[in-house]
């Protein structure tokens, strides 16, 4: 028997029966993780197996409660230097997992929760593969959301288990599957209770020793489209085509690679098609995608253990109240209730909260039509929200998130109502866009208990949440808003009370820059092109008719009178067509025409409205830099403000909360790459042709000065 003396997270032990058992359990941590450490042990250990004669089954396990295995450390991935170096760490993994997989000792896996990446290859390895029934069970290979592909042995080993098709959804989407898919599709063997998982696989290990002739039957019939060429050639370039409808392969090469690594298990043996799966990490390992994919991976979990360790005692969040049943105020309702946290959701009348019931609803189809819920489990969710048109219920709330409409007057006095109900202990915040917190909680009882949680839309998709401390806010007020930002799957980043805040303010000088072109000319559809060419998922004209161009109107006066002519004057531009209903996507029209939500043109008049002269033509090039330059130089200003504390914290929020590419790491990524001087000389000849809005950031100045970077090089 071995403990862990060195604490590299694997332990193993024989037993008098000849049973090896690895256990997987890393020191001070909740979760698992293979490292240079462990994989090297791992290596040790299953080379002294191969010199023994009385071990006759291997069982590998966690001992983490609901976790098996969260893959490889990406630590390990971030300090690869090269090709070489990345092909060769990937090499090295695939020679511990083979040592494994050829073994003549039979061996199980021993799923009971999380199991991704380098875990998942390890299961891969083994001769058989259990799950427990809990729900924490999930399996996946994400290593595309990486910019790589799975390097040890995945490409090769998961086709030959369960075939072509089913191996490139799940390698080319990254996305993680639960048990009983994971038994259909013949990723698992067997699914059985957690208490019964060791016994099961001791009765595999010492029946079958091998998976039988019946096994190895199904799984070619599972694979007849991969084994028949022509059959095979199609299915790819089917795939392919839904890869380059979603991906420029300049931009995120890992999934085209995919399709290389998956492709070679096929024309090639196991051997040289394990060759071909380190070359291609040796080649994304250190392309620029990878690098920002890992940077920013690095940052939200940093930033979540940040939320973590925060001095402060959170309030532990039992009920949660929303007050606002609208767009935001019933997804923020329905996130909560998917945590099986009971809400209680208020609105003004019954017209108002029914709307947000059906809002919900259909949410809550469109989450099982995804798969997201079972039919059964989303039923018995959705009971966890109680809808009120009084302040029933809402005494006994710990937290009250408030997403009434974005009025000032309005949300004090939702504030003062809601501070007469509830306990002093309780925590009130606003999911306001724009408005100050300090303004917000100007006239409360308790100002120290008032702190901003901005959600983002779709609230279920948007993995960003900005916490906002008034001046007089706790810091157990913002611990609370953290956590349970945390809780609900949130990255939460950390921002100063300040108009706009961060992500708002930033997007808003994209905006305007968007309109000032539309108003020399420039046409809409040409400007949203350039963006999308930039990586952006939506263009900025598609995203304003998504956000609204009422709400977006507020946003901007708001931001208007706080920074006067830089902040531009597109309120008036976006009230204007506002008035004439013309809202965006739900009206129908804005920019563009719309039937069914879909997009069918643009709207001619949305350029009448806005006074836009004669058709002009301008590069793209040209269009991008104006407004993707509009965009980083307000995010230093910000920086400089402190309205954030480092450019981490606004690549995050960037890149989760607006859509900025993430394969360019973020506006402070995108800075570096380019270039600090650079981009100050792009900047300056800008303010000259264009004017003093894009007078470049006295932090860029003084950085282009003294030669320093954002990010230290990577
Ligand atoms: P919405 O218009 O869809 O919903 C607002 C709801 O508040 C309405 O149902 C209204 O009846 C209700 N309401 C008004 N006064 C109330 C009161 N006194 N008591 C209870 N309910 C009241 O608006 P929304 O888009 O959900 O926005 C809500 C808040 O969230 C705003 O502060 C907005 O700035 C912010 N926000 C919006 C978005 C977005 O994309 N729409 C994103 C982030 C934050």
């Amino acid at each position: 028997m071995s403990g862990d003396p060195n604490g590299v997270g694997l332990r193993h032990e024989i037993d008098a029966d000849g049973i090896l058992t690895l256990t997987f359990d890393r020191p001070d941590s909740k979760v698992n993780l293979l490292d240079r450490a462990t994989l090297q042990l791992l290596d040790e250990i299953l080379e002294a197996l191969a010199r023994r004669d009385d071990v006759r089954g291997v069982l590998v396990e966690s001992a983490k409660p609901g976790h098996f295995l969260a893959g490889l450390d990406v630590a390990v991935l971030a300090s690869l230097k090269d090709a070489y170096e990345a092909a060769q760490g990937a090499r090295q993994g695939q020679e511990v997992f083979s040592r494994l997989a050829t073994s003549p000792v039979p061996s199980a896996c021993l799923i009971d929760g999380a199991c991704f990446g380098g875990g998942a290859e390890l299961a891969l390895a083994c001769t058989f593969r259990l799950c427990s029934d809990r729900p924490e069970v999930r399996i996946g290979f994400p290593e595309v959301r990486l910019g790589i592909v799975p390097g040890f042995g995945g490409t090769q080993r998961l086709p030959r288990l369960i075939g072509l098709k089913r191996s490139l959804d799940l390698v080319v989407s990254g996305r993680a599957i639960r048990a009983d898919e994971a038994r259909r599709i013949g990723l698992v063997d067997r699914i059985v209770p957690t208490p019964r998982l060791r016994r099961e696989a001791l009765a595999l290990l010492a029946a079958g020793a091998r998976p039988g002739a019946r096994d190895l039957g199904a799984r070619a019939v599972r694979d007849l489209i991969g084994r028949i060429a022509p059959l095979r050639r199609l299915v790819v370039s089917r795939v392919r085509r839904r890869v380059e409808a979603r991906y420029r392969p300049s931009d995120y090469p890992a999934p085209y690679r995919v399709l290389e690594a998956i492709e070679a298990a096929y024309s090639l043996p196991l051997e040289p098609g394990l060759d071909v799966e380190s070359r291609i990490v040796g080649d994304l390992v250190p392309t620029r995608t990878s690098r920002n994919l890992v940077v920013l991976f690095e940052a939200r979990g940093a930033l979540r253990a940040e939320s973590a360790e925060i001095g402060a005692a959170p309030r532990k969040v039992r009920k949660l109240a929303v007050v606002g049943a609208g767009l935001m105020g019933s997804g923020i309702a329905r996130l909560a209730a998917s945590r099986e946290v009971p809400v209680r959701m208020k609105d003004v009348g019954p017209d108002a909260i029914l709307r947000g019931m059906r809002g919900m609803a259909e949410g809550w189809a469109d989450a099982v039509r995804r798969g997201r819920f079972e039919p059964r489990d989303a039923a018995r969710l959705a009971a966890f929200v109680a809808p009120t048109i009084d302040d029933s219920g809402i005494s006994r709330a710990d937290l009250v998130i408030e997403a009434v409409v974005e009025d000032l007057a309005v949300k004090q006095q939702v504030l003062a109502t809601v501070e007469e109900r509830i306990s002093e202990r309780a925590v009130f915040a606003s999911n306001t866009s724009t408005l100050p917190i300090e303004e917000i909680g100007a006239r409360a009882l308790r100002p120290e208990r008032v702190v901003g949680l901005h959600f983002f839309h779709p609230v279920d998709r948007m993995p960003l949440v900005e916490v906002i401390p008034g001046p007089r806010t706790s810091p157990e007020a913002v611990a609370t808003a953290r956590c349970f930002a945390m809780f609900l799957g949130k990255t939460p980043v950390l921002v100063r009370d300040s108009p706009g805040f961060l992500v708002n303010r930033i997007l808003l000088f994209y905006l305007n820059e968007a309109l000032r072109l539309l108003g020399e000319g420039v046409g809409i559809d040409a400007v949203d092109r350039a963006m999308k060419e930039f990586g952006m998922p939506v263009g900025p004209f598609g995203l304003m008719d998504e956000i609204g161009l009422d709400t977006l109107r507020h946003a901007a006066a708001v931001l208007e009178s706080a920074f006067g002519k830089r902040a531009g004057s597109s309120g008036s531009v976006l009230g204007a067509l506002a008035e004439q209903g013309r809202l965006g996507v739900k009206s129908g029209r804005g920019f563009y025409r719309y039937r069914d939500r879909r997009r069918i043109g643009t709207d001619s008049h949305a350029r009448r409205i806005v006074g836009s002269p004669p058709r002009r033509e301008l590069p793209l090039e040209t269009v991008q830099e104006r407004l993707v330059l509009s965009m980083v130089n307000e995010a230093a200003v910000c920086l400089e403000d402190g309205v954030v504390r480092e450019p981490r914290d606004a690549d995050v929020a960037m890149v989760f909360g607006t859509g900025f590419p993430s394969f360019r790491g973020g506006p402070f990524r995108y800075i570096d790459a380019e270039g600090v001087p650079a981009v100050v000389d792009r900047l300056s000849r800008l303010a000259d042709a264009h004017g003093e809005r894009f007078r470049p950031a006295a932090l860029l100045r003084e950085m282009s000065r003294e030669s320093r970077t954002f990010y230290r090089e990577r």
